[in-house]
This record gives structure tokens, sequence and C-alpha cells, in this order.
């Protein structure tokens, strides 16, 4: 192979060999497929116009640009394929039911109820849910958790149904985006005296092509004006016709208000099952399946419904789902009983895994703990360096500023939000009067009053470079997160000439990395004690995090700051004193505010040396 230099190093060439790396990967990972030395890619990379060291996590673009260069196919394998190689190496087919035809056995059919907001998708829901024989006869109150089964009378036999309780098709693209198939069956809801709406069509457009076959449910006959065959001419353009025009699509016209229609529509999911799908699978295999919901419960720990896809799940069973693992403590149904396993289709509530999973996430049973531990981890691992990845995309303030000394920049784009009007008005005409010359210029794209919200990050994400600034207020929890995988920069201050020195120095290309304040935990305020001598304390659950006896503390209050410079000065973990209490955990938290109120926030963080650039 010929090996031209480049940039004065020597890297053989790939003359367009393949070569495969997963999100996230580093020159290290590159040069190892390709038994090169990864100083000379660094250096390469540096000639290319990109500094990155050799172990540091690339995004896909640098990859692809390292590849062109050296002639090399560059293959990023995706998260999915990603994890199939990982449970692979444990031996793990996910998906797939073991053994042969005779092994499998019927399964009820898994539905999703899709449609135009306000057409009845949660109306329709509550009444097929009262159809439930089953759990009147139990006595059960019905739970929501996420999903229910409903049993019904099909052609003489006693059939069973299973609804995803989460309607909308948000829930459902959000799954499927993250490959999870968690649906057999769409009932697409359309109210009939309003007709066919574009939410309406986007779900039809999600369900056709997740591959799934519809059953258009007409709803609000018994409403005046209701005009149940227009909905199904109106549906014809779609490629949704009726069986009555001739066509193989069942509509059932029904009344979720007055519960008219709903064995009709029972039926139907039914016969369509029975005529378009083969619906079984094998009961006597490890169970799969996914998770439909999650969260933390106040005294259970993290609770998770999953719906099993194939293989029986049972009590004492050790999974692992996403990146959580565990061994199955307990189980409940829809109606609360607690039952012992869990058969195809059967939705239930399982208790006992070490963290919360996310909608989507695959669940698997394996031999033991120590493999449902070791993918577990190994899924953790691979999602932080993707995130990595991802995060390289985008430039920090500082890296910001390093770029507009260099003049590879000029401008820098701003976000303002702030606790009153006054201070963001004040902080944004403060900014834009520091006085730079004319090589550089400072642009507010945004401002307004309140908390950081998801709009603001992705504002900011469109935007490549800029910067959120944050005056006495915080991110919301899901802005945040977004923040952290965008890799967006978010500054917070609470006095403005802090953060205009700040912004100043930086575009004149001075600011010295400095003391960076990095959140330690979060606890939400659930009760509030009076306690002699202490003042109020707070009884909270720590949200995320660590929450540790003399960290920093401020209290945040519907995402505004309303008291800061306040240190934990007692911690407690039910009467006794602690040095720090752990995310999922209630503790007892004393800040020296009196003012502390239920459902504030109280956060802890601390300063730390930031690294030069
Ligand atoms: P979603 O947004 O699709 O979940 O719709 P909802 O289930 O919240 O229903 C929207 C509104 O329509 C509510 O006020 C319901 O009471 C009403 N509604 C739902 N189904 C019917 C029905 O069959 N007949 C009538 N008259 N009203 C209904």
């Amino acid at each position: 192979m010929s090996a031209p230099a480049i940039g004065g190093v020597q890297v053989a060439r790939g003359n367009g060999a393949t070569i495969r790396l997963p999100r996230g990967a580093s020159l290290s990972d590159f040069a190892d497929r390709i038994g090169a030395n990864p100083a000379s890619l660094v250096q390469i990379m540096l000639h290319l116009g990109e500094m990155v060291t050799a172990t540091q996590s690339v995004n896909e673009e640098t990859l692809q640009l390292l590849g062109a260069e050296l002639d090399y196919d560059i293959q990023v394998v995706s998260p999915e394929e990603e994890d199939r190689e990982l449970l692979e190496a444990f031996d793990i087919e996910f998906g797939e039911d073991e053994g042969d035809e005779a092994d499998l056995a019927a399964r009820p059919p898994v539905v999703t109820v899709m449609g135009h907001v306000d057409h009845g998708k949660t109306k329709l829901l509550d009444a097929i849910r009262k159809t439930n024989v089953v759990a009147r006869e139990a006595g059960g109150i019905t739970q929501h958790i996420g999903a229910y089964q409903v049993s019904t009378t099909h052609e003489g036999e006693e059939r069973k149904v299973t609804f995803i309780d989460t309607p909308g098709h948000e829930a459902f693209t959000a799954m499927r985006a993250r490959g999870a198939k968690s649906t057999d069956i769409a009932v697409l809801v359309v109210a009939a005296d309003d007709g066919v709406k574009p939410q309406t069509i986007e779900a039809l457009n999600h369900a056709q092509a997740a591959e799934v076959p519809v059953v258009v449910a007409v709803n609000k006959v018994d409403k005046e004006g209701a005009d149940p065959n227009k909905v199904r001419a109106q549906l014809t353009e779609y490629g949704l016709v009726a069986e009555e025009y001739g066509g193989s699509t069942l509509f059932v016209d029904i009344s979720a208000k007055n519960g008219t229609g709903i064995e009709n529509l029972l039926e139907a999911i039914l016969l369509t099952a029975d005529a378009e799908l083969d619906l079984r699978a094998n009961p006597s295999m490890g169970a799969q399946g996914i998770a439909i919901e999650a969260h933390l419960d106040k005294g259970r720990g993290p609770v998770a419904t999953v719906l099993v896809q194939r293989g029986t799940l049972r009590v004492g069973d050790s999974i692992v789902c996403g990146e959580a693992f565990g061994r199955v403590r307990a189980m409940l149904d829809d109606t609360g009983e607690a039952v012992e396993e869990a058969t195809p289709s059967y939705p239930v509530r399982v208790m006992g895994l070490t963290a919360v999973p996310g909608a989507g996430d695959n669940f698997i049973v394996v031999t033991d703990d120590r493999m449902a531990r070791q993918i577990a981890e190994q899924r953790a691992a691979r999602k932080r360096s993707a995130d990595m990845a991802k995060s390289s995309r985008r430039r920090t303030l500082e890296e910001l500023f390093s770029d507009l000394e260099k003049g590879r920049v000029d401008e820098l784009k701003l976000i303002i939000k702030g606790d009153v009007s006054g201070s963001v008005e004040a902080l944004e005409d403060a900014l834009l009067k520091i006085d730079v010359g004319d090589e550089v210029r400072l642009r507010v794209l945004h401002r307004a009053v309140g908390a950081i919200t998801e709009y603001d990050v992705n504002l900011a994400v469109a935007d490549d470079n800029a910067v959120i600034i944050g005056f006495n207020v915080r991110p919301e929890p899901r802005a945040r997160d977004l923040a952290e995988r965008e890799g967006v920069d978010i500054r917070y201050y609470s006095v403005i000439y802090q953060a205009i020195e700040e912004i100043e120095a930086a575009l004149k290309g001075m600011l010295k990395p400095e003391f960076e304040e990095v959140q330690m935990g979060t606890a939400e305020v659930r009760e509030v004690f009076k306690v002699p001598k202490i003042g109020n304390v707070a009884g909270a659950l720590v949200r995320s995090g660590l929450i540790v006896r003399n960290s920093k503390a401020r209290v945040i209050r519907d995402g505004v700051v309303i008291a800061d410079n306040l240190t934990v000065s007692s911690l407690r973990r039910f009467k006794d004193d602690a040095t720090e209490v752990r995310e999922g955990f209630e503790c007892g938290i004393g800040v020296g505010y009196n003012d502390i109120r239920l459902d504030d926030v109280i956060e802890t963080f601390e300063m730390r040396e930031k690294p030069r650039v």
C-alpha cells in the first residue's frame, strides 16, 4: 500500500476498506482497527483543522472526515445494532422466539389508541377498561399502570386484549424511534362530529409506517351533528376503505361517553388480529419484552410496567431492563393484585430494579444477577461515551471564547432567561452596551422570564453556538437533560455585574478558566418540619445525584432561585445524622432557610476548578 504523507505523517491508506465503529468511538479506537499509531491520527486531524485528543470520543462527522482522508469506508454502528452485538456476546438474542413452530402458543393482541386531540382517546380507554369483567369480579380497583388487559367473548371463546394505556402517538413514536415494537394493532379514534383532522393523519402515517393494521373507532356518535359516514368517506382518501365500502378496514361506531359499541370494537380488533396477524409466542423461555412506563415510587423504589412479549416472567427472575437490572421482587397486575408470573402480552408492574428504566427499553431475563449487572453496566458505559461524542459537537463558552480570539467566529449569540422581566432587560441592555470594537458582535436570540425550557435549549441547539444565560433561574428537568445531551452551555448568574464581566472578558478573548459550579444533587421538598432551635427543616426526596452535608445549596421554587448562598447544615436519614444521601432516598435537610415550602427543590453544588481549554 502506498502511504503518502498527510501533514507530514505516514499512515497506510485503506483503499476503500470498511471499518465499523460504535457511535462515540475515539481516534484510539480508530487507530486500533487500522493498526496505526493513535498519535499520528491526532496529527492528521490537526492538519484537517480539528484538535482532538486520542482518547476523546468524537462525533460521526469527525470519524467520517478522517475516514475519507485515509480512504476508509466508515460505518458508524447504530445504538440498536450495538446493543444487539452486546447481547450476542452474552449469548442472548433479543426479539426471537426460541424453538420451533410447536413451541409457539397464541397470545393476545397489544393495542394502542391513537387519534386527534379531544377525539376521545382517554375516554375510550376508560370505557374499555370498564368492560373488564375480570377486574370487577376480583374486586380490585383498577390502577393506571400504563397498560391493562380485558377479556371478551369472541366467537364463543374467551379472548384477551391488551391495551397500552398511554394514549397519543407521541409514546408510540418515541418507542418506535428507539426500535421498540410495542403494538400489534392501532385503534384510530375519529370524532364523528369533527371528522378527520391533521393529527388523525399523522397518527395514521405512524401506524402505516410501522406496518401496524388499523381499526377505526368512529367516536361520539351520540352527539348531534355526528356524521359517521363522512369519516368513512374522508378516510378512503388515505387508503383506509371500510369493509362496507368494499375495503378491508373495520370501522366501528362508538360512544366512549355512553359506553356503546365497545364490545363491537373489541370484536373488530380480534377479527383484524386473526385475519392479518400471526400472534404467537413461546411462553416457555426466559421472558423478554419492553418497559412501557416507569417511575420512582416513594416506598417501593423503582417500579416499571413491562409488557411481556415472549417467555414467562416470574418472581425471582434476574432481569436487565435498559441500564437497570435486578431481581423481580414482586409483580402486580393492573388491578393491583400480586401475581407470580406473567405470560406473553401480559402487562405487569415489576419491583426490584436498581434504577428507573426508560419507556421503550427492552427487558430480558438472564441466567443470574451477575450477567444482568454486566449488561446494564456495559450499556451505561456505551451511553456515556455516545453522549460525550454528541456533546463534543457543540462548543462551550470557553471554546467559543478561544474561537473569538482566533477570529474564527465573530458573533456571540445569547439566550437570556431571568426571574423577573426587570433583570432580564437590565442584563440585556448592559450586555449590548459592552464595547469591544467592531470585530465581534453580541446578539441576543431570545429573552424571557421564567425557567429555562426545552424550547430555549432547542433554540441554542439550532443556532449551534448560542449560550444560555440563566439569571436566578434554573432549567426544567427535561431541559437540563436535553442541554446535557446536546452539549449546550448554560451559564448561571445571580449578580448582573458578574455576568457582564464574564461576557465582556469573553468578548475580549481574555476569559480565564476559573471555578465552575458543579451540581451535586437535587431534592424535592415533600414535607416541612419545625425543629426547635434549628428552624424549618425539609422532609425531602433526593431526585438526582447526592445530597452531601456541608455542601453549598440553594432553594428553587417553580424554576426560580428564591434563596442562594445556603449550606446543608443538617442532614438526617430517619433519626440518624447522615453525611450523604443518595438519589431515590428520603431525608431531612436543613439549609438554615425558614421559608421552605412543599415542592421546593433544594439544589446542592460545589465549586470545582475548571480545566483550561
Ligand atoms: P383525547 O384528547 O383524545 O384523550 O380526548 P378525551 O378522551 O379527553 O375526550 C375529549 C372530550 O370529548 C371530553 O370532554 C370527553 O368527555 C368528550 N368525549 C369523549 N368521548 C365522547 C363521546 O363518545 N361522546 C361525547 N358526547 N363526548 C365524548
